[in-house]
């Protein structure tokens, strides 16, 4: 493991794990889901539509726009941001709280936008970043099957050296060599773990 950027910076119950795309951060969210149920994983809302598999209030909140905007007015979500330019996703403020009062460890699994509107609205929240084991990994796995165009592929790597850029800004690193490796770092990173 990385030393925290911060080292004077608290652990905190509110752990936010987000990276860049394609790095696998679904995959170790799920992957602490099964292994950690002491951790409340929160549960987004989103604009998309389920893929096959996927429970509504399990792995999303599946609404509509209108239903998406409402929640915003009422002041239901601790952050949202519209992703890759397209559906729009955000974290119910009101199980999060009840968790973290409960004095469970929380763990929120969201884009960059949505972890530095954590930071700026829970300051002690912990942002943990995962990053691939190598710069080639990542572009293995975004560019996977060679189906997309030259443009497509240039973009996407854009992106990514992009969003590689932001781990600055976060407390600690974890690289994602082993998902269930990866997994149990993150949950030792918060202050409810025993390590
Ligand atoms: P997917 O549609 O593949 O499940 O998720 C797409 C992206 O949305 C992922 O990068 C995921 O981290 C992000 N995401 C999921 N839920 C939220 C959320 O509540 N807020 C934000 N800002 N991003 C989210």
């Amino acid at each position: 493991r990385f030393p925290p950027h911060r080292p004077r910076a608290a652990r905190s119950r509110l752990l936010v794990l987000a990276g860049p795309t394609a790095v696998g951060k679904g995959t170790v969210a799920a992957h602490i889901r099964e292994t950690h149920p002491e951790i409340h994983l929160s549960v987004s809302a989103t604009t998309r539509a389920p893929r096959p598999g996927e429970v509504d209030g399990v792995h999303y909140y599946f609404v509509d726009d209108a239903e998406f905007d409402r929640l915003i007015a009422a002041g239901q979500l601790l952050e949202h941001a519209t992703v890759h330019n397209r559906y729009r996703y955000g974290t119910p403020r009101g199980p999060v709280d009840a968790a973290l009062a409960a004095g469970k460890t929380v763990l929120l699994e969201i884009d960059l936008q949505g972890a530095r509107q954590v930071r700026a609205a829970e300051p002690a929240a912990s942002l943990v970043f995962l990053l691939p084991p190598t710069w080639d990994e990542l572009v293995n796995r975004l560019v996977g099957r060679g189906t997309e165009g030259d443009e497509e592929r240039a973009r996407r790597l854009r992106t990514a050296r992009t969003e590689l850029a932001a781990q600055n800004e976060f407390d600690y690193l974890v690289v994602n060599a082993d998902v269930a490796s990866a997994a149990e770092e993150v949950v030792e990173l918060s202050s409810g773990s025993a390590h």
